[in-house]
């Protein structure tokens, strides 16, 4: 991997207590910036923390519980990044979850959740911390990178809502990359496809057969699902792309994506 030096720049990462979000974390702490994570679980952020340390002992980390989907709770966290660190260069907006479920199943109300935690997700993290990118973005790289799915570019129908959320978020950030760009602030995404993460260990928790190792469930749904190269997506891999989105090795990148989905995409 090429290496870049990021001392003294701070990169926040919604939801950064599990998965690509940690996996994230990591990357950025290996490359020496200092790091803010968040998460909901109080838990499941204090283990990340701990591994984190144990990995980084010198480590300039912040774990702080935040609701990406709560103004307070989000604002709450852009002050102490601002105490604690004074800045703000890369901001990874991660926090998230899809749903299953197709039309005849989705509620209106379950309509509004998923739209909310799609679009807010993004909304309310780059609202408070953009005061801190257009600062950065002064003094040298300034960027968001936003974790969202090829579902925005090729829908499912057995996840309609998920899928119409992350083609919105996808006109979003092009939005936002044309309206910061002045600053300039870069605005990019990461489309992906299936990666080991909490989410597909909880689902093969509850669904696969009675002694099936996760190896083999996992290989079974690539057959499954087409993915031509044969696997899930490893977390480290998703983020690789979103360190190389978020850092100056992409300075002439903005508004624009990384496809990460092992080949599922069949548009040209
Ligand atoms: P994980 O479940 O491993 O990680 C999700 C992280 O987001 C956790 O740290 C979780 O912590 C946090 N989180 C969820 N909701 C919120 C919230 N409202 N506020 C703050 N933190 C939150 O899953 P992944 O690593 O797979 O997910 C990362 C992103 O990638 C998500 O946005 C997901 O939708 C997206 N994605 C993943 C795919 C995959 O195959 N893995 C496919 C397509 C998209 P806590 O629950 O404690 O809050």
């Amino acid at each position: 991997m090429i290496q870049i030096d990021l001392t003294g720049q701070v990169a926040v990462v919604t939801g950064g207590s599990s998965g690509i979000g940690l996996a994230a974390a990591e990357l950025f702490l290996r490359a020496g910036a200092s790091v803010a994570i968040c998460g909901r679980d109080a838990e499941r952020l204090a283990r990340a923390e701990r591994d984190l340390r144990e990995r980084f002992p010198q480590a300039q980390l912040l774990a702080a519980r935040c609701d990406v989907l709560d103004a307070a709770e989000v604002a709450a966290f852009a002050a102490e990044v601002q105490a604690r660190f004074g800045r703000t260069d890369m901001l990874v907006n991660n926090a998230g979850q899809g749903r299953v479920s197709t039309f005849a199943d989705t509620t209106d109300e379950a309509w509004r959740e998923e739209l909310d935690l799609k679009y807010f997700s993004i909304i309310r993290p780059t609202r408070a911390f953009l005061p801190m990118l257009r600062s950065s973005a002064k003094l040298g790289n300034a960027a968001i990178v936003c974790v969202n799915s090829l579902l925005a570019l090729q829908p499912e129908p057995h996840m309609v809502a998920t899928s119409s959320a992350r083609a919105g978020v996808l006109s979003l950030i092009k939005s936002l990359a044309g309206e910061f760009a002045p600053d300039p602030i870069r605005v990019n995404s990461i489309l992906i496809g299936i990666v080991e993460s909490g989410q597909w260990r909880r689902r093969y928790e509850t669904q696969a057969a009675p002694g099936q190792s996760w190896q083999d469930w996992t290989s079974e749904l690539a057959r499954k699902k087409h993915i031509p190269l044969g696997r899930f997506g490893r977390p480290e891999e998703a983020a690789q792309a979103l360190f190389y989105l978020a850092t100056s090795l992409s300075s002439y990148t903005t508004g624009s994506h990384i496809d990460v989905s092992g080949g599922v995409a069949r548009h040209v």
